[in-house]
């Protein structure tokens, strides 16, 4: 087995929309960056490419690519995963943590797993989405930004 983390930050900002782990939460205030900036979505990528050891997600899809600009993170992460299987991984489990002050997801946990599970190919009890908050403190705390980590791990299947 080979464990893998990531971690990804973005600003918060006015009239971005909000997708956390393939999912639209509605508000007038979402994470901004190149892409749809999913910052779970981000980390859990980054974790695969960690335990798989192929780099991170930067250098797979830089930010000054413009074929990843408003990019949806799901597609990004299917590539990681075929990339992961190509080499013989299964996945163990997932498990990822959102630290946000605000909008609340724990409406919409069940369906994130679901939007995870569904791109990586398994079954949604491999897949655990968490969301915490900073208590007021902090970047997160304020509202200023939406911060992710993950850890999977994987299998090694067919090597
Ligand atoms: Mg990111």
């Amino acid at each position: 087995m080979r464990i893998g983390c990531g971690y990804d930050v973005h600003r918060m900002k006015a009239g971005r929309a909000c997708v956390l782990c393939g999912v639209r939460i509605p508000g007038d205030t979402g994470p901004d960056g190149h892409s749809d900036a999913d910052a779970p979505v981000h980390a859990l990528a980054d974790a695969i490419l960690g335990a798989a050891a192929l780099g991170d997600i930067g250098t797979h899809f830089p930010d000054c690519d413009a074929r990843w600009k408003d990019a949806d993170s799901i597609v990004l992460l299917e590539t990681v995963w075929r990339k992961a299987s190509a080499l013989g991984y299964a996945l163990g489990n997932a498990d990822i943590t959102i630290i946000l002050e605000r909008p609340r997801v724990a409406p919409y946990i069940a369906r994130m797993r679901e939007r995870i599970a569904g791109a990586l190919n398994v079954g949604v009890d491999r897949v655990s989405v968490k969301a915490t908050t900073e208590e007021g403190l902090g970047l997160t705390g304020g509202g200023l930004a939406v911060a992710a980590s993950a850890v999977v791990l994987l299998e090694e299947a067919a090597r």
